[in-house]
């Protein structure tokens, strides 16, 4: 049996938590642990930031989260048009962050990782990323 879910909304900070608890809600039909409903929220929420922060650059424009449901398999897609990643592999590197000045410690795609069976990166400069994450 498989199941599907795409939203789109506006990069705004407020949406975070909207695409949080979409994603939870969608998943909940998985019956899944507290623990993996937290894990999921977290991963989504970093890579909706990343949208926000670093694709759009606090400019409003759209980010799409897909979700695939198949079998016990749940597939999250969050998707942006923004600038892209020049170097992939170094940005998913622990600690490594492009706004240092700020307050963002580059832990994202780590903690994506670490609360998430599978993640991949397709990016492209000046076209936008997808991050694709398993659970
Ligand atoms: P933190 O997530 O800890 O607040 P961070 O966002 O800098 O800090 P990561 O989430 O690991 O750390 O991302 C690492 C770097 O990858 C970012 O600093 C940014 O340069 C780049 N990046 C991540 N996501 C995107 C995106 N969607 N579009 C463009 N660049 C991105
Ligand atoms: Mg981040």
């Amino acid at each position: 049996n498989t199941n599907e879910m795409t939203i789109i909304f506006d990069s705004r900070p407020a949406n975070e938590a909207l695409a949080r608890v979409a994603v939870a809600s969608f998943c909940t039909q998985l019956n899944p642990t507290l623990e993996e409903v937290s894990d999921l929220k977290t991963a989504v929420s970093e890579a909706v930031t990343n949208c926000i922060i670093h694709a759009y650059k606090g400019e409003i424009h759209k980010i799409l989260v897909e979700c695939r449901l198949k079998g016990h398999e749940l597939m999250v897609d969050v998707k942006d048009h923004g600038v892209g990643i020049p170097d992939v592999k170094k940005a998913m590197e622990p600690l490594f962050t492009t706004k240092p000045d700020k307050d963002r410690s580059g832990m994202g795609f780590t903690f994506m990782e670490a609360f998430m069976d599978e993640i991949s990166v397709e990016s492209e400069v000046g076209k936008g990323t997808t991050v694709h994450m398993k659970k």
